[in-house]
């Protein structure tokens, strides 16, 4: 992978190495049909916050008429990259692909703060390496059972440090036991197929029990599981942000992985890494070695509710009584086109009642390390979506990423109402197993 150093800078701001493609650039005709589902457009209502004004100032870069200072950088820091303006655009600009190629160019070229570089560099080396996330849980749990968590949001300490701080405290969810998946789980029944399961970094170290539904659901559709427990983290958080490199190596350690694993889908729970994971091909096509690879094995993904839409239910689904609104997480619905499966899958469950929550396009200001480095932004796009969900009086909220889940719980929990949030798996876990919903709660 290319670096500083043998990537000269070409005219503009931008080195050689993948810049922002201009051919795409050009695609934008400025038609302004993208800013009212882009949330900081909506939240801010300034044009270089908005796509349109995001691809200008690429442009701009890119003929050397802009230079990559603080003030340029960060109308892209403020991007959420949750793609709710590509399928609002009628041309057809494929802002995923712009928005990733200048964030890697700015991670390379430009040198942000000591105490920004600094947290960014503790994010990555924390949440991408589930080891270091297993070893935090114990420390946490003293933390949340002490009482120390409480008291120190009694006595207001977090309103005295950064912001960041606050956000990761409130974002954090309640240390549970960990629920694991076997390396092999059997299918029940006949099977019918053989499936990968990516068990995530977050997911699989704070929301176990996310995984361990999956893995039962597709075991009772008659699917043999295999959850190689070597993976590593697959790269989508470092993507995102433009940490190039580090993706490239995450994702090629997770090609090899399920090689070896030999199975025919790989099932995802996780929207974040999904759209990531089926994007493989793109992210390493200049790669010798793995570009083939990479397309192959992003053409076996699939989010879990799509790979289950597809696959005719066999397991009896058992009544649920619960009034669910459904959340879409961006990159199950801008970046992987797949809002009915999920709500299909619902449908299925006898007694469970479907409420569609309004501004279901725009984002709730997850956004992968989004709320820790923007914390501000997100916080308004958080409550701003948690109002609209105490409004509709449900009794549980379900999604399909762990990202929105821990976002929506936190803002959630400011509402009078407090409305739980799970993975849309776990409600169909708990159907067929017979279960209540406070067993999921
Ligand atoms: S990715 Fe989201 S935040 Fe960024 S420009 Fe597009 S709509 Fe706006
Ligand atoms: S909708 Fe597409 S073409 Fe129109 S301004 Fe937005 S990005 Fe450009």
């Amino acid at each position: 992978m290319a670096n500083e150093k043998t990537n000269p800078p070409l005219p503009g701001v931008f080195d050689s190495h993948e810049p922002p493609a201009q051919e795409l650039i050009e695609q934008c005709v400025h038609c302004g049909f993208c800013l009212a589902t882009c949330p900081t457009y909506v939240l801010w209502g300034e044009e270089m916050d908005s796509p349109r004004g995001r691809i200008y100032l690429m442009k701009m870069a890119l003929e050397n008429k802009a230079e990559m200072n603080e003030k340029w950088v960060s109308h892209f820091d403020s991007c959420l990259g949750c793609l709710a303006c590509m399928p609002a655009c009628p041309s057809g600009v494929e802002y995923g692909k712009l928005i990733e190629a200048t964030r890697a160019q700015i991670e390379r070229n430009f040198e942000r703060g000591t105490a920004e570089k600094l947290h960014r560099r503790l994010l990555f080396e924390t949440f991408t390496k589930p080891n270091r996330l297993n070893l935090l849980r114990w420390p946490l749990l003293v933390y949340q059972k002490s009482g120390l968590q409480s008291a120190l949001r009694a006595v207001g300490l977090f309103y005295l440090l950064p912001k960041s701080v606050a956000a990761m405290d409130e974002l954090l969810p309640q240390v549970k036991p960990v629920e694991a998946v076997a390396a092999v789980t059997p299918a029940q029944g006949e099977r019918r197929k053989r499936v990968g399961l990516l068990l995530g970094c977050v997911q699989r170290t704070f929301l176990s029990q996310v995984n361990a539904a999956t893995a039962r659901v597709l075991a009772a559709e008659g699917c043999e599981v295999i959850a190689p427990p070597e993976q590593t983290c697959c790269g989508a958080l470092c993507v995102h942000a433009g940490e190039q490199e580090r993706a490239a190596a995450l994702a090629r350690s997770t090609i090899d992985v399920f090689e070896k694993a030999d199975v025919g889908t790989i099932v995802i729970n996780a929207a974040g890494c999904g759209s990531n994971l089926k994007q493989l091909g793109h992210l390493l096509r200049n790669d010798s070695q793995y570009a083939d690879r990479a397309r192959r094995f992003a053409a076996k993904c699939k989010d879990v509710s799509e790979f289950l839409a597809e696959l005719s239910p066999r397991a009896e689904r058992k009544p649920l009584a619960a009034r669910v609104a459904f959340h879409d997480s961006c990159h199950l619905q801008h970046a992987q086109a797949i809002r009915m499966q999920p709500r299909s899958l619902l449908a299925q469950i006898p007694g469970v009642e479907l409420l569609e929550i309004p501004e279901a396009p725009i984002c709730c200001g997850s956004a992968g390390i989004y709320n820790i480095v923007q914390p501000e932004a997100a916080t308004q796009l958080g409550d701003r979506k948690a109002n609209l969900i105490a409004a509709l009086n449900a009794d549980v909220v379900a999604t399909g990423n762990p990202g929105c889940l821990l976002q929506l719980q936190s803002a959630l929990a400011k509402t009078n109402r407090s409305t739980p949030v799970v993975h849309t798996i776990q409600l169909l876990d708990a159907s067929l197993r017979g279960l209540p919903l406070k067993s999921v709660l």
